[in-house]
């Protein structure tokens, strides 16, 4: 009498929407690991966030350890983030012209990060880091870019390079579409190295421009540098008039209130900032020592330009995160709250009698389904068992615990994750490490 209704499960839903942002959208997202591939299965579409949750088109919670992929470090939607952002709306959305909040912006990365003596606003991390290679290059009037293997700088042109035969031989594309005659001019060499470093210094010094890395890898899962590699790269390129990029995308703001060259004491020339400096809005920015940056346009001969770069209601937005970040005990509670996450974490795999380790720099964190004690390079990571991995992440995606979705992501916490989250979650953990 009455037609039979099958229940719609929530991967129906999603399978739904996933076929029909196939259709008008190449892969059906925006960015590539959002598809789940490395993952497997459907991803999760979501409808809206606030403070560690973030809520899926069923109104299902999950606690989220990505947070956009770093940029929420005071939760979503944090109110004052909210008032800075419409205040501004009621101004103007964009002047196209100079206004003050790009000053204090300015004046605010200055005062936070140590190398830092001028910056300039861009609108992605990718933006940041093409451009400081560009102005290394113009710089030094030099050509080769050394980059780690593992590392991940954005998608510019001479970023999307693997090594050649051998790690001292120039690169060549990882990606079609990057002409050869560009990749050559890119050299790949093994993260927390630093013998590699001297050995290529040895061989290209006086015509490399630039080193770019990141300061605490966060692109291979979540890789924390060696004492030794940071120093060896800077004294590097001092010896041989190279710039020092310090690509701080994700770990600025991030694991110290000054980044990474703060938590190692290791000043960079030139650094590269995006994600928690938007507060959320597409913002990137790169800047260092007055010198370098003088060289850009429209005082020096660099060219480097932006439509949108500072604009007003993304410089509301970093500036309110920045403001609320810069307070005493912020990064202290997010330490103690990641530390008790993978803390927590080790003791419920080793209960489960699953080999897991690791890793945390302030409120960045990794976790290695791996047999080994420590994991401080990429063959390490590349190594883990992907298949333990996978199992996991969708159990806790069932359970509600949104992680990274992919093994070679690091996790984030923000400072509106509570203690009875981490709880909840090594609830959940222990229930999913119990089956695997
Ligand atoms: N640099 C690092 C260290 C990153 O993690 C990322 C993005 O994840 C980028 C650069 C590129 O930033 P965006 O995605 O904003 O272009």
């Amino acid at each position: 009498k009455y037609p039979v209704q099958k229940a719609i499960t929530m991967t129906d839903h999603f399978a739904d929407l996933f076929e029909r942002a196939q259709k008008t959208i190449p892969g059906g997202v925006n960015s590539p690991v959002r598809a789940f591939k490395g993952v497997g299965g459907t991803p999760v579409f979501f409808k809206r966030a606030s403070g560690s949750r973030m809520y899926d088109t069923e109104d299902k919670a999950y606690i989220d350890y990505v947070l956009s992929w770093g940029p929420q470090i005071l939760g979503h939607g944090d109110e004052k983030v909210r008032e800075a952002i419409h205040a501004q709306v009621d101004q103007s959305l964009t002047f196209g012209a100079p206004c003050e909040l790009e000053i204090e912006m300015a004046e605010k990365v200055c005062s936070l990060v140590p190398s830092i003596e001028k910056v300039r606003m861009v609108n992605s991390g990718t933006e940041a880091t093409m451009s400081a290679i560009r102005l290394a290059r113009g710089y030094t009037g030099r050509d080769i870019l050394v980059k780690f293997e593992g590392n991940y700088h954005g998608h510019a042109d001479s970023l999307l390079v693997k090594a050649g035969s051998g790690m001292l031989t120039l690169g060549v594309p990882t990606s079609p579409g990057v002409p050869e005659s560009v990749a050559k001019h890119t050299l790949t060499l093994e993260y927390n190295n630093p013998e590699a470093v001297r050995e290529c210094f040895k061989e290209y010094g006086d015509r490399i421009a630039a080193v770019i890395v990141e300061p605490v890898a966060g692109n291979m899962n979540c890789i924390l540098p060696e004492p030794g590699f940071l120093e060896t790269l800077r004294s590097e390129c001092t010896d041989h008039g190279s710039v020092l990029i310090f690509d701080e995308v994700m770990s600025g703001f991030r694991v110290a209130l000054g980044g990474a060259q703060e938590l190692f004491n290791v000043t960079p020339d030139l650094t590269t900032l995006g994600k928690v400096i938007g507060g959320g809005m597409p913002v990137g920015a790169f800047g260092g020592k007055a010198e370098i940056m003088d060289y850009l346009a429209p005082v020096g001969p660099v060219y480097q330009a932006g439509t949108l770069a500072g604009n007003p209601v993304a410089m509301a937005a970093g500036l309110a995160t920045l403001n609320q970040i810069d307070q005493p005990g912020v990064y202290q509670q997010l330490s103690e709250r990641a530390g008790a996450l993978t803390q927590g974490l080790r003791d419920r795999a080793a209960k489960a009698g699953i080999p897991l380790t690791t890793n945390g720099a302030g409120s960045m964190f990794g976790y290695f389904f791996s047999e080994d004690e420590k994991v401080s390079r990429f063959s390490q990571v590349a190594a883990c068992d992907t298949e333990r991995f996978n199992r996991f992440f969708h159990g806790m995606l069932d359970e509600g615990v949104y992680f990274a979705p992919s093994s070679f992501e690091a996790g984030f916490l923000s400072l509106a994750h509570t203690e009875q989250d981490i709880d909840l979650t090594l609830e959940a953990a222990e229930r999913v490490l119990g089956r695997l």
